[in-house]
């Protein structure tokens, strides 16, 4: 048992438990790493990060054979040759859906920070207080101001370039220097402005580092090189990775344990303690059961997967899943509705071009009910837009010979691509569960997922794309087209809920500190915590949480309080 006895255990070790991992260790608490993946070591095992196009053998998309056995992941669009290996394939990890959802999930050392965009908004304060002003889910139990510290903490150890730009809607950050936008999208957004003063566009927020500072190369991190190649891994270790940053961070203080292959089944529940006292684990290779113990234990197997521990851990105190006396575990979870997008053209600055790859767009913040209720539909809608030049392709109908080439050295009209990413109501009958029978070749009950679209999701889709067309119809596009992609939830990979933070044990599971109401050494920090999802991309949030309870949790440690 001593061999298997730390000051604390985090359950995962991507983007939320890779923090959980740093501020534990540096805290200096002994701390296991339980991941059910393989070990992925920071450049090592980054396979493809130097290869050519052309040495893909179809040029970086995947035989048909491929897609035919992986419907669900075929349709992210980075599931590509060059990232493949770091995705789960339908086939091995299987789950059920009582409506259509795409599950996209990453199950390795180091998660889906591999895998992820990087784009990272805080929350504003009429995120926070948006449940309890419109009455759906429950009052978050912390506010803008609780967060807005631990926002900073993280951002500068991340590195996220952008600009202040003021708005209260997308409060300003510790950043790094701004990417920029090009002519067509700086012209975009000052016609917009020009027509509707509070809808300001600024350039993305992501986490790269533009300017490395001192602590970022202290661990091996470099300047973004714009390669757009960042789902391979990146050499450099130029974006935000787990791999990068957080968990080298934590193994250089000395008090990590990095446990890959180790699938955590539950959590063990002493009646006499009350309390948790550690976790069972199955190896993923073996199919050997071990367990481990601690103090404290930090869930952050990603946002399904941790309702999917937490309703398996049983025990003759919580017969329905740990800390679920209130019957709420795995409800309330919700998404983001990506559903929408608009593509237009425009032929104005054809003397202007941009200089290389830039790893972000440019994003408008939320501007419906920001302040009060104004729609016939709650909450509102991020929007994402960049302008590029068409060209190059120009020649496709030319037969070989001079008007070819001709065509070939032409650059086309502008290119301009629009979308939403919609805040959705968590509501109870959105919920993940435990199937009765079936379960996986690790013995672990297969999750059903029973998440869809409603009638506010439908209202402001429609929306969103009566007001793309609008803007666009202002800055001067032409030939503007709008589509509803109609893909199912999940496909967003913000989803988010089951566990949700509150202010009382009858109807969240986790207190301000994401610790649980029921069993005060376990805390939740990923996106099963959320109460709600904002409009904003969402891990920045996961991270800002972690770090704050992490140091909430070791105080209380100290104090003998858990
Ligand atoms: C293509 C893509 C683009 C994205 N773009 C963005 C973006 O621009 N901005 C943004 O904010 N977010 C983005 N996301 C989402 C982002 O990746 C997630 O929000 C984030 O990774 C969640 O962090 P996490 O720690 O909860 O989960 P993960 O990073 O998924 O890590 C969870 C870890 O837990 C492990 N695990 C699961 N179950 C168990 C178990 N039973 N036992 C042990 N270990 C377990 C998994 O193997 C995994 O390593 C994107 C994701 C993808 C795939």
């Amino acid at each position: 048992m001593n061999d298997h006895t730390y000051d604390a255990i985090v359950v995962g070790s991507g983007i939320s438990g890779g923090w959980a991992a740093k501020e534990l260790c540096e805290k200096g608490l002994k701390t296991l790493v339980l991941e059910r993946g393989r070990d992925v070591v920071h450049r090592e095992d980054y396979p493809t990060m130097h290869t050519h196009p052309w040495e893909f053998p179809l040029r970086g998309a995947l035989p048909l054979s491929v897609r035919k056995e992986n419907p669900v992941v075929s349709r992210c669009y980075a599931f590509r040759d060059d990232a493949d290996h770091f995705f789960v394939k339908d086939k091995e990890h299987p789950y059920v859906q009582d409506q259509p959802f795409d599950w996209i999930r990453g199950y390795q050392v180091g998660g889906k920070s591999l895998l992820w965009a990087r784009q990272v908004q805080r929350w504003s304060k009429y995120d926070f207080e948006g449940p309890g002003r419109d009455g759906f889910a429950v009052d978050w139990p912390i506010r803008y101001d609780d967060l807005a510290p631990w926002y900073s903490y993280v951002e500068r150890f991340v590195g996220v370039s952008g600009n202040k730009d003021g708005l209260d809607t997308l409060p300003d950050g510790e950043f790094l220097p701004a990417w920029e936008m090009n002519k067509l999208e700086r012209d975009i957004q000052q016609r917009i402005v020009a027509a509707y003063p509070d809808r300001k566009f600024v350039i993305g927020r992501c986490a790269h580092l533009t300017e490395p500072a001192e602590h970022h190369t202290r661990l091996g991190r470099g300047q973004c090189m714009a390669r757009s190649l960042c789902q391979r891994g990146c050499p450099f270790g130029a974006y935000f990775s787990s791999n990068a940053a957080t968990l080298p961070a934590a193994a250089l203080t000395g008090n990590l344990t990095m446990r890959p292959h180790s699938v955590v089944h539950s959590l063990i529940y002493d009646d006499q303690k009350e309390k948790v006292t550690g976790v069972r684990v199955i190896d993923s290779e073996t199919l050997e059961t071990t367990e481990f113990f601690a103090k404290v234990i930090f869930v952050n197997a990603s946002a399904l997967n941790s309702n999917l521990i937490l309703l398996n851990s049983i025990s003759n105190r919580f017969p329905n899943g740990l800390g679920n006396d209130n019957g709420l575990l795995g409800k309330y979870v919700a998404f983001h509705n990506y559903r929408g997008s608009i593509s237009a053209s425009a032929d104005r600055h054809l003397d202007s071009y941009y200089y290389g790859r830039r790893p972000t767009a440019v994003m408008l913040p939320n501007f419906r009910n920001v302040k009060k209720q104004e729609m016939d539909f709650l909450r509102g809608y991020m929007t994402f837009y960049s302008a590029s030049r068409k060209g190059w392709g120009g020649a496709r109908n030319e037969p070989f010979g001079p008007g070819f080439k001709e065509a070939n050295s032409e650059l086309g009209d502008w290119s301009v691509y629009m979308m939403m990413q919609g805040e959705t109501i968590p509501k109870e009958e959105s919920r993940v569960y435990l199937d009765a029978d079936q379960t996986d070749r690790w013995g672990m009950p297969l999750l059903r997922v029973d998440v869809g679209y409603d009638d506010n999701d439908e209202k402001s889709l429609k929306d969103f794309l009566e007001q793309g067309v609008a803007m666009l119809e202002t800055a001067g596009c032409y030939g503007i087209s709008t589509r509803d992609s109609k893909q199912a939830p999940g496909l967003d990979i913000h989803e988010m809920g089951g566990v949700r933070m509150g202010r009382d044990p009858k109807t969240s599971l986790l207190n301000g500190w994401n610790q649980m109401h029921l069993c005060k050494n376990v805390f939740v920090t990923d996106g099963a915590c959320m109460t709600s999802t904002g409009t904003q991309n969402p891990s920045i949030t996961y991270m800002a949480l972690t770090a704050r309870a992490v140091d909430y949790a070791a105080t209380e440690l100290k104090k003998g309080e858990l």
